[in-house]
């Protein structure tokens, strides 16, 4: 990558939270857990939620190691699926793997937020997987459920 390239990628939203992630914890039992991990980088990724009676997600942490990439999406995440129903989270997860794969346009571009800071990746095709860690522990943890 040249500068230039990683400059693009790593804007200043997304080094904050990998350097300060948010939610960043363990949950106490009960509550859905998945680990995940992309062995091609090396990032690992464990989530811990909470469903409301209303299949909402009231609670989510997680911890992880890796690149900043996976990390800071993970954190991203929590931030903006934490009150949002399980449909909702799949929704936004979609959207979320159109901007980083350039499969598409989102069909809620406004919900995204900041997530959309993190299209750059489209461009790195290795780093989709880094990006998509969090969410596909998120879906397998309310799968689990
Ligand atoms: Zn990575």
């Amino acid at each position: 990558m040249s500068p230039e390239e990683l400059r693009d990628l790593y804007q200043s939203v997304i080094l904050d939270h990998s350097h300060k992630p948010r939610n960043h914890g363990e949950l106490p039992a009960p509550c859905l857990h998945a680990h995940g991990d992309n062995p091609s980088c090396g990032d690992e990724i464990d989530i811990w939620v909470k469903l409301d009676d209303q299949n909402r997600i009231s609670d989510i942490k997680f911890t992880g190691q890796g690149c900043a990439i996976s990390q800071a999406s993970a954190s991203m995440m929590t931030v903006k699926i934490k009150g949002k129903t399980t449909a909702e989270a799949a929704a936004l997860r979609e959207d979320f793997r159109r901007i980083v794969m350039g499969d598409g346009k989102p069909l809620n571009e406004d919900d995204l937020g900041e997530l959309t800071l993190l299209e750059g990746v489209q461009k790195f095709p290795q780093r989709v997987k880094c990006a998509m860690l969090g969410w596909r522990a998120l879906e397998q943890a309310i799968e689990g459920a």
